[in-house]
């Protein structure tokens, strides 16, 4: 994986206690208007991304109208497929494997989790390494372990695309990253670890003994627990840098797993939530699309 940008043009801004405030909005931006300007310098060649929604939960409805929106900003096609909560494993199968199938489709994503009974390994299998670009399926997480060309899991992807453009040093610094989901913590895990980003890696879950003892000397800290405001002021060693992925609907609104307010003064860099990996999950969507498109043959490299 390349995880390079553009260096930084301008100061990067602050939180009020001095902190970088590693703005994912303005590199989701970014990375659109790049993605727009090689598919405009292509020819604006075919790419087309496809989602499929089970159900009407509404979260995911709008995570999906924004991958589509955002989708059309970068210059590419999409395609939706709606199915009612009622839909049995065979029809769900059906219209993966319709998209599966079809040439003008490049890259597929089906919006997890899936409703209560429905096998979601069953669905994902049906996915081909190449339209992968929610890099979930066995053969991306194979490619990813094994160092080899294949999706990479867009939040932990869009995580590594922060670090990177925020010029935050890796190798041979610690990181915690809390939470061991297939979906962000495991695959972020191994991206720290990598030899080239050769962060010391330490995976915490729900059955770590203590937290703070494990976070206090991180000169990285991801949050990616989902339980509103876990990282205070104690888990954090001056100059950190704090990654916030998690996600919690409060009264309060939408709140991270990190204390903000209590840390940024302390943090020598931190994403806000909202507004950090949540808008650099998309922008990586997108970028993974293109490289289908590229790996299908669809669109030259
Ligand atoms: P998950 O429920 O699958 O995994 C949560 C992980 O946190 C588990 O591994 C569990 O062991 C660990 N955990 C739970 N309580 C803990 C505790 N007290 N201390 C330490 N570890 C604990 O969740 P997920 O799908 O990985 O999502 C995690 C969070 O990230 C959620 O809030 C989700 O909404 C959010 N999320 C954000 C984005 C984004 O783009 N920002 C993308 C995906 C998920």
């Amino acid at each position: 994986m390349t995880v390079s940008a553009d260096p930084i043009s301008t100061p990067p801004a602050r939180t009020p206690g001095g902190a970088i405030r590693m703005d994912g909005l303005v590199l989701r931006d970014e990375t659109v208007a790049r993605l727009r300007a090689e598919i405009d310098a292509l020819g604006n060649p075919h790419v087309c991304l496809a989602t499929v929604l089970v159900g009407d939960d509404k979260p995911s409805q709008v995570y999906v109208r924004s991958k589509h929106k955002k989708a059309a900003e970068a210059g590419m096609s999409s395609k939706h497929v709606e199915l009612p909560a009622t839909a049995s494993q065979a029809e769900v199968e059906a219209a993966v494997r319709d998209l599966a199938e079809d040439p003008d489709v490049h890259g597929i994503l089906v919006q997890l989790p899936l409703p209560n009974g429905l096998d979601e390994d069953a669905v994902l299998d049906l996915v081909p390494a190449e339209k992968d670009v929610d890099g979930l399926t066995i053969a991306s997480m194979g490619r990813l372990m094994r160092g080899r060309e294949g999706h990479i899991p867009c939040t932990p992807k869009g995580v590594m695309r922060l670090l990177d453009r925020y010029g935050i040093a890796t190798s041979g610094q610690t990181a915690v990253v809390i939470g061991r989901s297939l979906l962000v913590g495991l695959p972020l895990s191994v991206l720290l670890a990598r030899k080239g980003i050769d962060a010391t890696v330490t995976l915490a879950h729900s059955r770590t003994k203590d937290l703070v003892a494990a976070c206090r000397n991180a000169d990285i800290i991801v949050g990616a627990a989902g339980i509103a405001r876990l990282i205070t002021a104690e888990h954090v060693k001056p100059g950190a840098t704090l990654i916030d992925v998690g996600m919690s609907r409060t009264e309060a609104g939408i709140v991270g797993d990190i204390d903000f307010d209590a840390v940024e003064s302390i943090a020598g860099a931190i994403t806000p939530m909202p507004g950090g990996t949540g808008p650099m999950t998309i922008a990586c969507l997108l970028e993974n699309t293109l490289e289908a498109a590229r790996m299908l043959g669809a669109v030259r490299r």
